[in-house]
């Protein structure tokens, strides 16, 4: 199966991000979002992986159905969070013979329950990246946090150890952010340190406004006052999902006038959003 770092030396690549379902309806619905999305010819889609142990299986589950039912390459994430180096090496066996072979080798969300206490052998997302590397079949990407991670003490340090874990990845995609600017400085520092692997832009098109704020809280990322503004101009959900439509096509075309090696879309298992920012940059048409 198709390498995502190849791709990527290929030509800029547009690709959709989907978390696992948890009941059977959310599993129709992503079922229905794939299908939808599908047409539009991603270069790949991935799958984020959770703290507990069920939702882990289900990453795996849609990412084995992905590869052996679509025609779309996939790529699995992979966390540190509360995992042996035994049971890192067996996922990875696992994904080696599904054919599966792009890995997202990440730090991982601290799990929200104190009784979760699963041993973790590493620390690091590099660490992770080294592991999978050894396993010498996978394209390896890994997080860039544009506005720096909310635990790195300063942007500086942020910036040099994403460099030193890029080094050894093939590529990485960033934290959803609103100002095309961060993606540019953040590209700029690493290139200051010498590393020039892509990075992709992550995409989060606003459709609610509450779930924007609560989760732009959790990953350092700053809703800028002009966008609150708009947000708060109405109640309206439809007039909302328009102004993140709008929103997220600018900085879609701001990304690409600065040379962006794509675009990767967090959808939350939805297609609407995506598919009108698509269409407004005449993505449709090129793929
Ligand atoms: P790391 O690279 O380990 O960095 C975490 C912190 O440690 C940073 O502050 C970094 O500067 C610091 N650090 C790194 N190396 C060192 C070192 N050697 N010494 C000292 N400090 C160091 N979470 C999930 O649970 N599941 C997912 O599927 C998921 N998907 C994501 C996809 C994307 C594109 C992004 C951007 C994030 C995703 N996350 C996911 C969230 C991510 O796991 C968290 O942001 C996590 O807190 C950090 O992950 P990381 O891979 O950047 O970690």
């Amino acid at each position: 199966m198709a390498k995502i770092g190849d791709l990527l030396r290929a030509g800029r690549t547009f690709s959709f991000e989907f978390f696992p379902p948890k009941t059977d309806d959310a599993q129709l619905t992503l079922g229905r979002t794939i299908a939808e999305l599908e047409p539009l010819h991603p270069a790949f889609v991935s799958v984020t992986y959770g703290a507990g142990g069920s939702t882990r299986a289900r990453t795996r589950d849609v990412v084995t159905w992905v590869r052996r039912e679509t025609d779309i390459t996939p790529m699995a994430h992979l966390t540190c969070q509360g995992h042996t180096r035994a049971e890192i090496a067996e996922i990875l066996q696992h994904y080696r013979d599904a054919d599966v072979s792009n890995i997202m080798a990440l730090g991982g969300d601290v799990p929200n329950d104190p009784a979760d206490t699963r041993p973790s052998d590493y620390k690091y997302a590099s660490e992770l990246v080294a592991d999978v590397n050894e396993f010498g079949c996978f394209s390896v990407g890994v997080a860039a946090h544009p506005e720096g991670h909310p635990r790195s003490p300063d942007l500086a340090t942020d910036r040099r150890l994403l460099a030193d874990k890029l080094r050894t990845a093939d590529f990485a995609i960033t934290q959803f952010f609103f100002e095309a600017d961060h993606y540019i400085r953040l590209v700029d520092a690493l290139d200051a340190l010498g590393v020039n692997k892509p990075v992709l832009p992550g995409i989060m098109p606003v459709t609610n406004k509450g779930q924007i704020v609560r989760m732009a809280d959790m990953s350092g990322t700053a809703v800028p006052p002009w966008l609150l503004d708009r947000l708060s101009s109405t109640d309206d959900a439809h007039e909302i999902r328009k102004i993140g439509v709008e929103v997220a096509t600018d900085l879609c075309q701001a990304l690409l006038a600065a040379g962006a090696p794509g675009l990767h879309f967090y959808t939350l298992n939805r297609s609407t959003a995506t598919r009108e920012i698509y269409a407004n940059l005449n993505l449709s048409s090129a793929h």
